[in-house]
């Protein structure tokens, strides 16, 4: 078990029960110095409360590092929604959003997270009969949803910035995403329109590669006809095998712990950008490091989404959010990077560093 609990938080968890349906739910406010705790809800089978601190964590870093006057927090409802009817999804998402009234907006501002979109923000603010309550809403509700892609835009402006870094010519550098979700396919829609070759992409059912580099609207089409991306034309692999491919870049963008004892030796990539939130604990990051490769931490290289909240939160429009992200993005990374030259520590330890800084200017 992950030890929780330092100097920075978290300040408050919120567990709450839902009686009838025999379901848990999370709110881990970690740090509020910088302002209310900004995190989106995730709903999977499999999430803790352990998991819920982490993840809050990485808000109250990525905040203060991106420079956002939020703090950190984060949410998990620990069911599975694909086993749900949409009317029992609303329900859930409505049951929380009640349970959470007391800190809404004061302390907590809900966003998307896995398995939640724009329409699971929308019936979470009218349950909370407060429109500030979520960001990520659909934009008839004045919001910027996260289906733009902020965060995968952001995470391919780490990628890009850290392959220059590195020496490596986007156009043509050899790009796996993990995950063809939010964050997966905004990742390989950019990269791949500014040149980069993505050669594997995985989803829960199995991994697709193609050396020749696959095509965004190829994998839409079998994913929409074949529920998998596994399905597209190439050499199917097994969902793990997509962490061991000699690629240029590995962005991990669906979940968390993917390298670990089983694996982290086995990794062949120049670079990893962290996508996903928490899918390298800090001691196999750590091995990466000295196995030389370069690892853009989860903090710095995914807050496209919480960047695109405050942007929606200032009222700001899509073409204003996406410039702020690109601002913001390629502030965090070269600024990490920079010190990363001259010396020796892991990025994280030095994303870290930079981001308490962000914290200690605001008692
Ligand atoms: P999503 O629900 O849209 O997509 C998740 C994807 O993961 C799906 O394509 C699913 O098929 C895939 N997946 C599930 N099991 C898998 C497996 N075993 N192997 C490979 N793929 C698997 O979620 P998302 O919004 O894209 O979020 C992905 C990650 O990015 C999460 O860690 C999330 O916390 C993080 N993140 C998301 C945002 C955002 O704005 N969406 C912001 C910051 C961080």
């Amino acid at each position: 078990m992950h030890k929780i609990g330092d100097t920075l938080g978290p300040e408050l968890i919120i567990k709450a029960y839902n009686t009838e349906k025999d379901i848990w739910g999370y709110c881990v406010i970690d740090n509020t110095q910088r302002g209310p705790g900004k995190g989106g809800i995730r709903m999977t089978p499999s999430v803790s409360e352990e998991e819920v601190c982490r993840l809050a964590r990485a808000m109250t870093l990525k905040n203060s590092l991106a420079d956002i006057p939020f703090g950190g927090a984060k949410s998990g409802i620990c069911c599975d929604p694909k086993r749900m009817t949409p009317k029992e999804k609303k329900e859930v998402i409505q049951w929380f959003a009640r349970a959470l009234k007391p800190v809404l907006i004061s302390k907590y501002i809900a966003g998307p997270d896995v398995n939640t979109t724009e329409k699971e923000m929308q019936h979470f603010v009218e349950a909370a009969r407060n429109r500030k309550a979520a960001t990520g809403k659909p934009s008839k509700l004045k919001g910027l949803p996260h289906e733009l892609g902020s965060t995968g835009y952001g995470v391919a402006i780490a990628c890009r910035e850290a392959l220059g870094y590195k020496g490596i010519d986007i156009k043509g550098a050899r790009i796996a995403i993990e995950g063809f979700g939010n964050v997966g396919t905004f990742c390989f829609k950019f990269l791949s329109s500014w040149g980069a070759v993505i050669v594997a992409v995985s989803d829960s059912r199995g991994t697709i590669f193609n050396e020749k580099g696959l095509k965004y609207g190829d994998l839409m089409k079998v994913k929409r006809s074949t529920g998998s991306v596994s399905n597209a034309t190439g050499e199917k692999l097994t969902s793990n095998e997509i962490f061991e491919l000699g690629v240029d870049v590995l962005i991990p963008a669906a979940l968390p712990d993917v390298i670990g004892e089983a694996n982290v030796d086995r990794v062949k990539a120049k670079i990893i950008v962290e996508g996903a939130n928490i899918p390298i604990r800090e001691e196999y990051e750590f091995r990466l490091h000295k196995q030389g490769v370069l690892v853009i931490p989860d903090f710095v290289a995914n807050a496209g989404g919480v960047i695109s909240s405050y942007a929606e939160h200032k009222g700001m429009n899509e073409k204003k959010m996406f410039a702020l992200v690109e601002e913001k993005i390629t502030g965090s990374v070269t600024r990490l990077l920079s010190e990363l030259s001259k010396e020796k520590r892991t990025p994280r330890d030095i994303a870290y560093d930079l981001a308490l800084g962000g914290l200690t200017q605001f008692p």
